[in-house]
């Protein structure tokens, strides 16, 4: 089995459920006491916030680029970043390691195809919903067509996330707020949601709505799984 890096901690709570789901993966793959081999660099959530919020993505990208040195000198064969923002930085993270990044929207955009979705709604941070790195790429390299909330809504979505889910506090209202915008996404003509931030998946699930979910934490968990357990060495 391979050694699956991680770098974690952005927030805990959602590296918590990446944890969770990538042993229970194992475990059910492979049955008896089998677990999976991880090696975790958790940051401080607390200074990347900080920085993203003041625009200072190069250094994001120099804590991470660290991060990922010590979690390939730990021994890992390839790496997942447990945060759908902080892709933004694969470049500059790519450019200073040797093993391969199994990324987030390739994890995710791979079971969209797979399942025909060709238009897909996109919740996640603003960073996410706004820039171009993520959308980009699933437009691009898979021909998925991306609908995102309005400013509005961005803004709702956004805080919530920082205020609330990053900190593990979990609200009715919130999820209200939730299921509307994707309800509204949904008539906008999307088939499917992408809950493109870790966090997301504790506030709403699948049961909560009609509209497909594709949780970026789970699928890219149970994509490390299978790449840790198979014999492919690249991505
Ligand atoms: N975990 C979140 C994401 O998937 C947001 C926290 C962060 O900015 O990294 O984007």
């Amino acid at each position: 089995m391979k050694t699956i890096g991680m770098l974690g901690g952005m927030s805990w709570e959602s590296t918590a459920s990446y944890y969770k789901a990538i042993n229970e993966g194992v475990k059910s793959e492979l049955g008896g006491l089998h677990s999976a081999k991880i090696c975790l660099y958790s940051v401080n959530f607390d200074e990347i916030e900080k920085l993203q919020h003041e625009g200072k993505w190069n250094e994001t990208a120099l804590i991470l680029s660290n991060a990922a040195k010590s979690v390939e000198a730990g021994g890992a064969d390839f790496l997942i970043i447990c945060t759908n923002t902080m892709h933004k930085v694969v470049p500059e993270i790519e450019a200073e390691i040797s093993i391969p990044i199994l990324h987030i929207a390739d994890a995710t955009a791979n079971k969209l195809v797979a399942d025909g979705v060709k238009k897909v709604g996109l919740l996640g941070t603003r960073f996410t919903m706004e820039q171009d790195f993520y959308k980009s790429r699933l437009v691009d390299k898979f021909g998925i067509d991306v609908v995102v909330p309005d400013t509005n809504e961005q803004t709702v979505v956004h805080d919530i996330i920082y205020d609330e889910l990053c900190r593990g506090v979990i609200r009715t209202e919130s999820r209200e707020q939730y299921l509307n915008i994707v309800s509204g996404l949904h008539e906008q003509g999307a088939e499917a949601v992408i809950l493109g931030c870790t966090e997301i998946a504790l506030l709403i699930q699948q049961e909560h709505t009609k509209v497909p979910l594709y949780d970026t934490t789970e699928i890219h968990a149970a994509q490390a799984v299978q790449l840790a357990i198979s014999n492919e060495i690249a991505i």
